[in-house]
C-alpha cells in the first residue's frame, strides 16, 4: 500500500475524536467523517507501519445509523465530530466503549459488568446544552469582522454564529459586538501578525438564573469605545456582567491573566440542583456558584446534575461520614457531599479553583468543608503518613469513610491510588472522563481489596466522542 491508494474499508469502531476505524489487510485505518457501519472507498493519506490515516473517497453503503446533521457546517467545524450519527447510536457507541475498556484494560468479565453496569444516561434534547462559548474573532475575505469556530485542526475561522450546542443568545451578542466593531473601527486580532485588538468573545450563560456574561479577550491594555459597547450589550435581557480580559501573548491559550469588569457584576450566579436518581427529577437542594470569566465550571449543567447526583448516591452518605474529594476543582462535588456528610476535604492543584471553592462554600453557608491546594498524590500521602499524636479529626482524615475522585484524563497517580488503599475507606466513588484510565485504575483498586459494585456512563458532550462515567467500589470484608 502507498499514499493515495484507494481501497475498500468497513468501519467497525470509532475513536475518541469520532474518527471511523476499520481494518484492511491487517492494517488499522483511522478515517475522519466515517461512521460505524459505513462501507467506504478510502484514500490512504498517511501510512505508518501497522496503521494509517485515510479520507472518505466515496461512501459505498451508508451506515444505517447515519442521519442528516442539523448543523450545515458540522463537517468543516472542529466542534462536533459525530453529529452525523443518530443520537441513539452515539449513546450505544459510548456505552460500548466504556464496557470494552473495562473488559480489555480493566480485566473485568462480561458477567461482572452485566451485574454492575446501569444504562447510559443521555440527554432528552442533545442540542443547546452548553453554558459557555468562546468565539475567535477575525476577518472574512471581504474584510468584515467574523466570529465563529476554528475548522478542525486549523486556525481558520468558520462563521458558526448560531452553534446548535450553545444558547441562541450567543448569536445576538456576536451581532452586537461585530456591529460595534464596525461602527468604531475596532480591529480584530490577526494571529499571524500579532496585531489588532479583539481576540475572542467569551460568553457564559446561567441556565437556572438566565444571567449572561460577556468578556472580550483583547490584545491591548484598554478597550476603546467600551462604554458604547456597554450601552449596546446591556439592552440584551439577562445581561449581568461585561468585562474585558487582557491577553497580549502570542499563544493559543485563550484567556490572559487580568480581567476588568466594565459593567455589572464581575461574575454571574448559577445553581446546580441535586436530582432524584430514579428519574432525575429536581429535588429542592441546590448549590449556588459564582462564576467569573476565569472559573472552571462544567459546560453541560443538566448532565452535570445527573452525574453528580449519581456520584452522591453512590457515596451512600448518612450525615456521619468524613469524605475526601480529590481533584475537586471549584468544589462542585464537595459542596454537594457536604450537605449529607459530617466533613468533606477537597484537594485541587489550581489555587484559583480552591479560592472559588472556598467562596462558594461561604456563599452557601456551608461550614463543614476544608480545601487544600496541591497534587492529590502529595496532599493525601502527607496526611496519611503524618505520625503525630492523633485527635479524632485527624484520625478521621487518615481513615475516611468515603473517597471520591474525579481526575483529568490521565487518571490517578499510582501513589495516590496506593494511599487510597492504605486509608481503607468503606467506599470509593470514581468519576472519570476517560474510561481507559478508569479501567486501569479500577483494576489496581480491585486487586487492592475492593469490589466493583456499580458503574454508569453519562453523555456530557453530545456529538463528540467523549463519555463520562461514575463507578462505585466497596471494600471487601477481609
Ligand atoms: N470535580 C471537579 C473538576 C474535575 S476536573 C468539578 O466537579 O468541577 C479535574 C480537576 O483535577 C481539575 O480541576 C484539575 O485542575 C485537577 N487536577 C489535575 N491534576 C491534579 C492533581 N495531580 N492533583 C489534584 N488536582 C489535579
Amino acid at each position: 500500500m502507498k499514499k493515495n491508494d484507494i481501497f475498500p474499508l468497513t468501519i467497525t469502531d470509532m475513536g475518541v475524536d469520532g474518527e471511523g476505524i476499520g481494518k484492511y489487510e491487517g492494517m488499522t485505518f483511522f478515517v475522519k467523517d466515517a461512521l460505524i457501519g459505513d462501507k467506504i472507498l478510502a484514500r490512504a493519506v498517511k501510512l505508518k507501519k501497522h496503521y494509517g490515516y485515510g479520507r472518505v473517497e466515496k461512501i459505498v453503503e451508508a451506515s444505517p445509523y447515519r442521519v442528516e446533521p442539523l448543523c450545515p457546517l458540522h463537517r468543516r467545524c472542529g466542534g462536533c465530530q459525530i453529529q452525523a450519527l443518530s443520537y441513539e447510536e452515539q449513546l450505544q457507541f459510548k456505552e460500548r466503549k466504556v464496557r470494552n475498556n473495562l473488559m480489555r484494560i480493566g480485566g473485568f468479565s462480561e458477567e461482572e459488568l452485566e451485574a454492575v453496569m446501569e444504562p447510559i444516561v443521555g440527554m432528552e434534547n442533545p442540542y443547546r446544552y452548553r453554558n459557555k462559548a468562546q468565539f475567535p474573532v477575525g476577518y472574512d475575505k471581504n474584510g468584515e469582522p467574523v466570529a465563529g469556530f476554528y475548522a478542525a485542526r486549523t486556525h481558520c475561522i468558520i462563521p458558526v454564529e448560531d452553534c446548535l450546542l450553545g444558547v441562541p443568545e450567543n448569536k445576538v451578542i456576536l451581532d452586537v459586538v461585530k456591529d460595534w466593531m464596525k461602527a468604531y473601527q475596532i480591529p480584530a486580532y490577526d494571529e499571524s501578525e500579532g496585531s489588532g485588538l479583539i481576540r475572542h468573545i467569551l460568553i457564559r450563560y446561567g441556565f437556572t438564573t438566565r444571567e449572561i456574561m460577556v468578556c472580550l479577550v483583547i490584545n491591548g491594555d484598554s478597550l476603546p469605545a467600551g462604554q458604547e459597547l456597554v450601552e449596546r450589550l446591556k439592552k440584551i435581557p439577562g445581561m449581568t456582567s461585561i468585562s474585558y480580559n487582557v491577553n497580549c501573548e502570542r499563544t493559543n491559550v485563550i484567556l490572559g491573566k487580568s480581567t476588568h469588569c466594565i459593567w455589572g457584576m464581575p461574575y454571574i450566579t448559577d445553581y446546580i440542583h441535586l436530582r432524584n436518581t430514579e428519574d432525575f427529577s429536581v429535588t429542592d437542594t441546590a448549590i449556588a456558584y459564582h462564576i467569573s470569566p476565569q472559573s472552571f465550571y462544567q459546560v453541560n449543567p443538566l448532565q452535570t446534575e445527573k452525574l453528580y447526583s449519581t456520584a452522591l448516591e453512590y457515596a451512600g452518605l448518612t450525615g456521619k461520614e468524613s469524605v475526601w474529594d480529590l481533584y475537586c476543582g471549584i468544589g462542585t462535588i464537595s459542596l454537594f457531599l457536604s450537605r449529607k456528610a459530617k466533613q468533606v476535604y477537597g484537594v485541587e492543584i489550581v489555587p484559583q479553583a480552591i479560592e472559588d471553592a472556598k467562596s462558594n462554600a461561604k456563599l452557601n453557608g456551608i461550614t463543614n468543608t476544608e480545601f487544600f491546594v496541591g497534587k492529590a498524590e502529595e496532599v493525601l500521602p502527607a496526611f496519611y503518613e503524618k505520625s503525630e499524636a492523633e485527635d479524632e479529626a485527624s484520625s478521621k482524615m487518615r481513615h475516611p469513610d468515603v473517597i471520591v475522585v474525579d481526575p483529568p484524563r490521565k487518571g490517578c497517580d499510582e501513589h495516590c491510588l496506593s494511599t487510597m488503599l492504605a486509608m481503607r475507606p468503606e467506599r470509593i466513588v470514581y468519576v472519570s472522563c476517560d474510561s481507559a484510565t478508569l479501567a486501569r485504575d479500577l483494576r489496581i483498586l480491585v486487586d487492592g481489596g475492593y469490589e466493583l459494585r456499580r458503574a454508569r456512563a453519562f453523555d456530557q458532550f453530545a456529538h463528540s466522542g467523549h463519555v463520562e462515567c461514575v463507578t462505585l467500589l466497596q471494600r471487601k470484608n477481609t
